[in-house]
């Protein structure tokens, strides 16, 4: 039989399990799962656990990450543990080398031998960042939905380009879902992130015909469809959240195991050139990127078909409108003048993707988002 490497065995053999009811996961009984990268605790309370797990790894030196406006998250997690911790509150978007390699030194000069991470994949980059820059192990406690706890990824600026490594070692090796860290994200944030994610599942489907990522995309992308709406017309409610949470976790798996393309390239050339917002460029621009590869990827739009009871691409337009959020790229900081740099971005290395490409059809779909048009759905 031939050997399989890890990512093989992972594709072929793993899927996070299916969790019928998350806003029904017993507080004090959370779902524990160990996948074959990383141990995953969901539920509410599990935040719990994080004691416990700090003591098994035997760290003395941990060090909390979270964003500058966060602390009050850092403090919730420093209440969990015994060992005084290094507060690096310092993350921001996009995970800019300037601010790990600093960050970096601070960790050094500590003798930090923990990562603990709370909050958006903003966090969560700057854990992988110092991961990376001093092999150290990462637990993740995320508070939105955009799924990097899951993956290998690790996207960083530096001079105007978001350049995106993958590598086994980045993943945290354990992750904290627990809810109830998440409702205080304000009903914006968490729509933006929730369809950042929904992109993930989305392009997913139109990449891989693996049955484990298939049913992954299918069984997030209806989780997230039902619980966004509801999370913005009633942010207080609490079971809609964790349905999102658990959305986001099969979402980081298929952005994980299923090959990305044309979307996620266009977000990270958008991200890198101009700083744009990263979820809400995502959910701005998912119905146009989508709207060019459906020709190519008929099982794709029967399946969201089903989903949305109706035509995908009015599907996603009218959800990201419906959740207040911006249909245009220009609001998001794309200049009119940045369409064809972006367009050539987009198109300077080779990659595939369902439908062939080419500068002016990246420039033609970029100037829809741009003007927040409806998109054009070529047959
Ligand atoms: P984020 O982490 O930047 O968070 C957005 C905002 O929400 C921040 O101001 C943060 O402080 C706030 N916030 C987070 N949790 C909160 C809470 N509980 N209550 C109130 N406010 C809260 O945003 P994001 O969309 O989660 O992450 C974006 C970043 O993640 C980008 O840099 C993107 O490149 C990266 N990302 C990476 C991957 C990957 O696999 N490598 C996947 C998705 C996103």
């Amino acid at each position: 039989m031939p050997k399989l490497n890890k990512a093989e065995i992972c594709m072929t053999t793993y899927r996070p399990p299916e969790i019928t009811d998350p806003a029904l996961v017993e507080s004090g009984r959370p779902v524990m799962d160990v996948g074959p990268y990383a141990r995953v605790i969901f539920g509410w309370g599990a935040v719990r656990e994080l004691g416990r797990l700090v003591k098994d790894i035997g760290a003395a030196r941990p060090a909390v990450i979270c964003t500058p406006d966060r602390a009050v998250d850092a403090e919730r997690v420093m209440a969990q543990l015994t060992e005084a911790p290094l507060l690096l509150a310092e993350a921001v978007m996009h995970s800019p080398v300037a601010v790990s390699e600093m960050a970096a030194g601070k960790a050094t000069r500590h003798g930090v031998d923990l990562l603990i991470s709370i909050g958006g994949g903003s966090s969560i980059g700057l854990g992988k960042a110092l991961t990376k820059r001093l092999g150290l192990p990462h637990i993740t406690l995320p508070t939105t939905y955009a799924g990097s706890e899951v993956t290998p990824i690790l996207g960083q600026t530096n001079g105007g380009e978001k350049l995106t490594e993958r590598d086994d070692r980045l993943r945290p090796s354990v992750i904290i879902y627990d809810p109830d860290l998440g409702l205080s994200l304000p009903a914006r944030l968490a729509a933006a992130s929730g369809m950042n994610a929904l992109a993930h599942a989305v392009e997913a489907l139109t990449t891989s015909r693996d049955e484990n990522i298939q049913w992954a995309a299918r069984r997030s992308i209806t989780a997230f469809a039902d619980a966004l709406p509801k999370i913005v017309s009633d942010p207080a409610d609490p079971a809609p959240r964790a349905n999102a949470l658990y959305a986001a976790w099969l979402a980081g798996y298929c952005l994980a195991e299923a090959p990305m393309a044309l979307h996620h390239k266009l977000c990270h050339a958008l991200g890198g050139a101009y700083d744009m917002p990263h979820a809400e460029t995502h959910a701005a621009l998912l119905p146009h990127s989508f709207a060019y590869n459906a020709p190519a990827c008929p099982d794709a739009v029967r399946d969201l078909t089903e989903i949305f009871a109706g035509d995908p691409v009015n599907a996603l337009f009218s959800l990201v409108k419906d959740l207040g959020l911006s249909m245009r790229l220009s609001e998001l900081g794309l200049p009119q003048d940045g369409i064809d740099r972006v367009a050539r971005l987009a198109c300077a290395n080779p990659y595939a993707n369902p439908r062939a490409f080419d500068v002016p059809a990246i420039a033609g779909l970029l100037r829809r988002g741009w003007g927040g048009e409806r998109p054009l759905l070529e047959t």
